[in-house]
């Protein structure tokens, strides 16, 4: 039997602008570490194929699967601000699409699978770490339901990168609804080539927004699509305390899927200006700082899509303020009711948002963990479980505002029991905690150890549950366990 892959391609069939086609760089010998069994089933995948060595060949990029179409897609981006014409796929390739069991196209991309005419001076490679970081923290945020590419596949590929050491080499076949990015469009607009863009939004529609494809104006729509996305998942991520770290505007998704998990990181103590990245030496990035900066990439969409919207340079960008104006109104509702849903309130009340406000005031001031709070305090709701108000360095602080809380709480006809589940239903007991994440990365780098990762990513498929047996996972690090600086390791 061979592995059969019923790849539908649509990128590739673009205009040759848009890529350039290239395959994988044979490795000597690859390994398979990790195969997301579930997920190869969702794409019409045979996961026991998969599992060969025929399989693990096509997951290290060794061979290229029949009907694939390999291409490296090119893109711009602000990085930091700085804006660079060529970015492109440097270490990644497309081998081709398929259309999943619930009809949804999704990309198939091997990322770290050998150089492209996108490389620059990069050697198109990735080291195990970050592969293994990407698999853990994506799917992590897939069981936490935020919209997010996925991680089929880790493998080795027997050779060695050479990084500040040499590190065992490695490949991750990541999965996307697109791989397609505000830097995409950058750069065709930057090129002035205002037909490609219009062919890329045309696509963008087809793929990720078919109800606009007859709208009156489907690139305003378009836009204003985008916008809420981005919106609601960077709501979605300061729920969860999630901290992206590179959000330039190559690794903000069209789509509205969290894309390309680098020196991401999931904050303990909550803290809203936390930074975890060792290139933002300026906190561009840092927590409390990514709506703002959502926006601003969202802006840079807008650019491109002006001469789209009219001939009139005045009026496109009247209408894209416009449009882009919705964007705080539509993450405050979505963060707010987040919050809201966080604290178990069903009802929405005058006083809510400062109720919740000085909560979150109080956890920055205590150094109260950001997960373990909240978590907890689904349990306040049933009894006086001291947990919540443990968190706290200073728990007076937490009894001043869990009186407050009850007294809200008592309004409304719900039960205990009610209020506990619902609570639980949103905030998580497990994410992957940054020393969690390091450990295992130790393991499987120094020892070869591939146990812990297991375990790890076991753990955090269901993070909503309780999972007595493994409830050091929950827990934060001890002071000398804490990691301070994450790196994205390309
Ligand atoms: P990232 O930081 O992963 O978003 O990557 C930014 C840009 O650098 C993209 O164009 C990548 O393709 C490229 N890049 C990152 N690492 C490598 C590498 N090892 N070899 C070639 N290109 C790379
Ligand atoms: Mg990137």
């Amino acid at each position: 039997m061979t592995v059969h892959f019923p790849f539908q391609n649509s990128y590739s069939a673009l205009p040759d602008s848009f890529f350039a086609r290239v395959a994988p760089t044979p490795v000597a010998a690859p390994r398979l570490i990790k195969l997301n069994r579930p997920l190869a089933v969702q794409l019409g995948l045979d996961p026991d194929l998969l599992e060969t060595a025929e399989g693990a060949a096509i997951l290290a990029g060794k061979t290229v699967p029949d009907g694939a179409d390999p291409i490296a897609m090119a893109y711009a981006g602000h990085q930091f601000g700085q804006f660079v014409p060529q970015l492109g796929d440097g270490r990644a390739i497309l081998l081709g699409e398929v259309i999943d069991k619930d009809g949804v196209r999704r990309d198939i991309q091997l990322k770290g699978s050998g150089p492209t005419p996108f490389s620059r001076r990069g050697d198109g490679r990735a080291a195990l770490g970050p592969v293994l970081r990407e698999y853990i923290v994506s799917e992590a945020m897939y069981a936490l339901g935020i919209p997010t590419t996925r991680s089929l596949a880790a493998a080795v590929t027997g050779e060695h990168v050479i990084r500040e050491t040499a590190l065992p080499g490695a490949v991750l076949t990541r999965i996307a609804s697109s791989h397609i990015r505000v830097g995409t469009f950058q750069f065709f607009a930057v090129r002035r080539d205002t037909e490609a863009v219009r062919r890329l939004a045309d696509h963008v529609i087809a793929r990720h927004y078919p109800e606009l494809r007859d709208a009156e104006r489907p690139y305003h729509e378009l836009l204003a699509g985008v916008v809420a996305r981005q919106a609601e998942l960077i709501a979605r991520w300061l729920l969860v305390g999630f901290i992206h770290g590179v959000m330039n505007t190559d690794n903000s998704s069209i789509s509205g899927e969290t894309i390309d998990y680098g020196p991401c990181a999931f904050m303990d103590a909550y803290n809203p200006a936390q930074v975890f990245s060792s290139i933002d030496e300026m906190g561009r990035y840092a927590y409390a700082n990514q709506p703002r900066i959502a926006l601003w990439n969202l802006t840079r969409l807008a650019e491109c899509l002006l001469p789209l919207f009219s001939d009139e340079q005045e009026k496109a960008v009247a209408e894209a303020q416009d449009i882009l104006g919705a964007f705080s109104e539509i993450f405050s509702t979505a963060y707010q009711a987040g919050l809201r849903k966080k604290v178990g309130l069903f009802t929405e009340r005058e006083g809510d948002d400062t109720l919740i406000q000085d909560l979150l005031e109080a956890m920055a001031k205590n150094q109260a963990d950001f997960t373990l709070t909240f978590r907890k305090l689904g349990d306040s709701a049933v009894d006086d479980s001291a947990d919540a108000r443990a968190q706290f360095m200073e728990p007076a602080a937490f009894d001043e505002w869990s009186g407050r809380w009850r007294a809200r709480i008592a309004l409304e006809p719900q039960s205990a029991a009610e209020r506990q589940a619902a609570m639980h239903a949103v905030n998580p007991a497990f994410i992957p905690r940054n020393h969690r994440v390091e450990a295992v990365i130790q393991a499987a780098v120094n020892d070869d150890d591939y146990a812990p990762f297991e375990e790890l990513v076991q753990v955090l498929a269901k993070p909503f549950e309780d999972q007595p047996e493994f409830a050091a996972y929950a827990d934060p690090p001890l002071p000398d366990q804490r990691v301070l600086r994450t790196f994205c390791g390309t």
